[in-house]
């Protein structure tokens, strides 16, 4: 089962959710893995999708695919399915690869699941796994044809550090008229301090309870102690409160940290479907009947106001104890 993984890079990174996906992958096919680098600086990550687990490597750095979009990427990823057969397409779902999936669908008129929460082989056949129904249950989907294309939602696989060497092989590319149509006028970059609420193994998210956008600033605080990112519910985004590109839920990202506390937040089911695959979920919140509390793993009931400043209080005192030179 020869597969190609969508190895999605910034700023010389390869990103953690497709790397997840390469794991996955090589647990998958047994070695036939291949990744595709595609962009500035492809060349130089080669070597550590071979070390988490790539046999091979495509990497392209051609001018037309410096911009974050789609249709140039769907041209070489196309080529490649084509020239090498690759009977199944994996991708870490994000706002590029959303694109280039539908993209790379349509132009091989090949079958795309997408919002897949796990991989398994049945009998032989790649079977994808993924919520429906407001994430209440899970259903098994297939594909009827190859090649079989899979976007995989975030934080759904660990990447897995085997140390391979990977063949790093140059992809032809060769575009469409129409795909260099669309042009990058601007990209403007949020400065935000600490990791992105997509690899963030702590994530302190607030809601409507915190009363106000300038107490966001208790949620900042517990965050940094954390080494966390922050993260807001809809209600608050849509307040103005704090950016959209933070709201996690139904209309926003899907989450996965090792920690998610979730303050001042009711929890309700389109917020839970952008959280629950957190590994602990620690609520706090006023109202013993919030819920959240229904799927926290702890549920702290009182006021943020008292309860948040002194749990930040105590994680500083304790780093301070353990590591007294900072
Ligand atoms: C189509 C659709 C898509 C949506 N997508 C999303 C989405 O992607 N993400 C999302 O988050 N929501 C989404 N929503 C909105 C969602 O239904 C909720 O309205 C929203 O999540 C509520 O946000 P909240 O928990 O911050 O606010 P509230 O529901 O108002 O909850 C505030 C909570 O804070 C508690 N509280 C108040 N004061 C204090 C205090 N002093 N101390 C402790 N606790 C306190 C209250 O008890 C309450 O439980 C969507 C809705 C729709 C219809």
């Amino acid at each position: 089962m020869p597969i190609l993984v969508f190895l999605e890079h910034h700023e010389g990174e390869l990103q953690k959710g497709p790397l997840g996906v390469l794991a996955k992958a090589v647990s998958l096919a047994d070695g036939e893995v291949a990744g595709a680098i595609l962009g500035p600086g492809a060349a130089g990550l080669a070597a550590e999708a071979g070390r988490h687990g790539a046999a091979k490597v495509w990497v392209a750095e051609d001018a037309a695919l410096e911009a974050p979009l789609p249709q140039p990427r769907v041209d070489v990823s196309a080529d490649l399915v084509r020239r090498y057969g690759f009977d199944t397409v994996l991708f870490g779902a994000t706002v590029l690869t959303a694109d280039v999936a539908a993209g790379l669908a349509a132009r091989l008129d090949a079958g795309l699941n997408w919002d897949l929460v796990d991989l398994t082989q049945e009998n032989g056949k790649l079977v994808g796994k993924r919520p429906a129904l407001d994430d209440t249950v899970y259903v098994d989907v297939g594909w009827k044809s190859e090649p079989r294309l899979a976007l995989i939602r975030t934080g759904t696989f660990e990447p897995v550090e085997s140390g391979g060497d990977a063949e790093v092989e140059q992809a032809k590319v060769q575009l469409e008229e129409f795909s260099t149509r669309a042009k990058m006028i601007e990209q403007a970059h949020e400065e935000s301090e600490g990791p992105s609420i997509e690899d963030a193994d702590v994530i302190v998210a607030g809601g409507r309870g915190l009363g106000g956008p300038e107490n966001f600033a208790l949620v900042e605080e517990l965050a940094k102690a954390l080494g966390g990112a922050v993260a807001a519910t809809r209600a608050v985004v849509d307040a103005g409160w704090y950016p959209y590109s933070t709201q996690v839920g139904q209309t926003g990202k899907t989450v996965a940290p090792r920690l998610y506390i979730a303050v001042g937040i009711s929890g309700a089911i389109q917020h839970k479907v952008g959280m629950q695959g957190s590994n602990v979920i620690v609520a706090i919140n006023k109202d013993p009947n919030a819920p959240i509390f229904e799927y926290a793993d702890l549920a702290v009931v009182g006021d943020l106001h008292e309860i948040v400043p002194k749990l930040t209080e105590l994680v500083n005192a304790k780093k301070a104890a353990l590591f007294p030179r900072g």
